[in-house]
């Protein structure tokens, strides 16, 4: 059996409101085993963000966990002091995080800022050891070494992306959690840097969790796709299930979405828009739109049915065959 490096179980995170508290993560379950790659996908304000920023203890008060569990390699995350946490962060769990390559120093040169991060986690590698070790970062994702002596602002977009690949693998951490990390790049671009990230992972020997909206994408790159509405993880199942026996309607209607060649010139979206996390719909959160829904959907809110140990799904119909954007 595969090793699990990291544990999400019933993951939950508010944030108040004068209106009451927003439950932007309410009740995320997942495993991450060594070297498995994990899609979150859904809409804006679904939660996937929300949730990694949680894994990274990283959740802005006054937004807090208010339950759950998350075990990263058989140590509690959540019961981490501040001074632990910071020396997980990168040495163990690392973050690219949307829009990071808006977030590099634009005062620093690249080996500057490795040489930052390892400085704060006290590496006590020499000066050509370090320049090694860089040189070595850089080529993994497929840039040239003299990069480590420019500034960002020298770099085009998918060089800076693929810097922050190489920022989060410096210290081998056992889970690198990439958000939207190609969102705002052209096509090859993208194929470019998502293949800078697999290398990087597999070099490394790390799982990773790939945040995203974009269907397609996942289809390519992850081993598991965990779809997410309203704060809850509604299906979850490994690529090839998920894209051939989709369960929930929302995951169904993501999937119809996607533009294809029998469908040419036809867009198909999923019509309404995500609900509110203060005031979340009664039973289902998904039964204003979803053209499955009947009458007890608006009053059960649905329990998780695991249809096998690997494919999980909430909607009270997941064991009926029906496919709503094929109807
Ligand atoms: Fe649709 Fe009902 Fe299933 Fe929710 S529980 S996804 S509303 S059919």
């Amino acid at each position: 059996m595969s090793e699990i490096v990291l544990e999400v179980n019933d993951l939950h995170v508010e944030f108040p409101t004068r209106a009451g508290p927003a439950l932007a993560v309410n009740g995320v379950s997942f495993t991450l085993t060594k070297g498995m790659r994990l899609g979150l996908v859904g809409e804006s304000g679904s939660g996937k963000s929300t949730t990694v920023l949680a894994l990274m203890r990283m959740i802005k008060s006054p937004g807090r966990i208010s339950g759950g569990s998350v075990t990263l390699v058989g140590d509690d995350l959540l019961a981490m002091s501040p001074s632990a946490v910071r020396r997980a962060r990168f040495s163990r769990i690392a973050l690219v995080p949307q829009g990071a390559m808006n977030s590099l120093n634009p005062v620093l040169t690249v080996r500057a800022q490795i040489n930052d991060l390892l400085d704060s986690h006290n590496e006590t590698l020499d000066k050509i050891a370090r320049a090694r070790h860089i040189a070595s970062l850089l080529k993994r994702v497929g840039l040239d070494e003299t990069v480590a002596d420019q500034f960002p602002h020298q770099l085009s977009g998918g060089m800076k992306q693929r810097v922050c690949i190489a920022i989060a693998i410096t210290l081998s951490p056992q889970v690198i959690i990439a958000d939207e990390p190609t969102s705002a790049l052209d096509v090859i671009v993208q194929k470019q840097v998502m293949q800078s990230l697999i290398n990087a992972q597999s070099d490394v020997g790390a799982a990773i969790i790939l945040v995203g909206h974009d269907m397609g994408l996942m289809a390519q790159f992850a081993h598991v796709v965990g779809v997410m509405y309203a704060g809850e993880i509604v299906e979850i199942a490994p690529v090839k299930e998920i894209f051939s026996n989709p369960r929930h309607p929302y995951t169904q209607m993501l999937i119809a979405s996607l533009p294809s060649f029998a469908s040419r010139g036809v867009f198909r979206g999923i019509p309404g828009v995500a609900p509110s996390i203060v005031n979340r719909p009664s039973g289902c959160a998904f039964h204003v739109r979803c053209p499955r829904a009947e009458a007890r959907c608006a009053q059960e809110v649905p329990i998780e049915d695991s249809l096998d140990v690997s494919h999980r799904v909430r909607c009270h119909f997941a064991r009926e065959e029906s496919n709503v954007a094929l109807a």
